[in-house]
């Protein structure tokens, strides 16, 4: 199980902190907030958490060890494209599990015919499925979310070889009910780092 400290809006002084207390890997929802933190403390494994326009393909490249948050088949040829020879991209294909209209993210129906395309991109290594859960009141009502993208993740590996096994869900609301349902992932911010400051 990885634990990925979310670190948006947290200044490099307490990354730094961080790092040193043990935390390795950082992630960030934006390539342009991550450009100076990654500058600033390279050693951590850095993943990319939130969309990814086309255009900054590239640039999140030399910034990130992860893309977690591939939601498109002409996000992933582009990094397919872009990334450096010899190079495999570790990547997690976002769903929108819930079919949430203001989500990122593969609707689950799609994926099988996404994959017969990704599938054959060897520039990158498709480590398994990410997901945001729908904001709930009560953290239990999580569990259905979590369920289902691990159903998914079973079900599309026993047609696609090349999807890995990794399950990347659960934040600082529920991330004990997304390992308790098979998380290999979770994306922690705010029970590490406390509240962020409104936006
Ligand atoms: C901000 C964010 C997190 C962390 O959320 P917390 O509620 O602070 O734990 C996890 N995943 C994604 C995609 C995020 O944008």
């Amino acid at each position: 199980m990885q634990l990925v400290a979310v670190s948006k809006t947290v200044p490099i002084e307490r990354l730094r902190a961080a790092l040193a207390a043990g935390f390795s890997a950082l992630g960030e929802n934006r390539v342009q907030e991550a450009s100076p933190k990654v500058a600033a403390l390279p050693s951590a494994e850095w993943h990319l958490v939130g969309h990814l326009q086309g255009n900054k393909a590239g640039r999140a490249l030399e910034l990130f060890s992860v893309i977690e948050s591939v939601d498109s088949v002409s996000l992933a040829g582009r990094l397919a494209r872009l990334s450096p020879d010899g190079r495999r991209v570790p990547i997690y294909l976002q769903v929108n599990v819930d079919d949430d209209p203001a989500k990122a993210g593969f609707v689950p129906i799609d994926l099988d015919r996404a994959l017969d395309v990704i599938s054959g991109l060897p520039a990158l290594e498709v480590r398994g499925l990410m997901t945001v859960g729908h904001l709930v009141a009560d953290p239990r009502d999580a569990r259905p979310t979590f369920v289902a993208l691990r159903r998914l993740s079973e079900s599309l590996r026993g047609r696609h070889a090349a999807v890995g096994a990794g399950l990347s869900m659960g934040m600082s609301d529920d991330f004990e009910i997304a390992i308790e349902e098979g998380a290999t992932l979770v994306r922690v911010g705010r029970a590490i780092f406390g509240e962020r400051p409104a936006a």
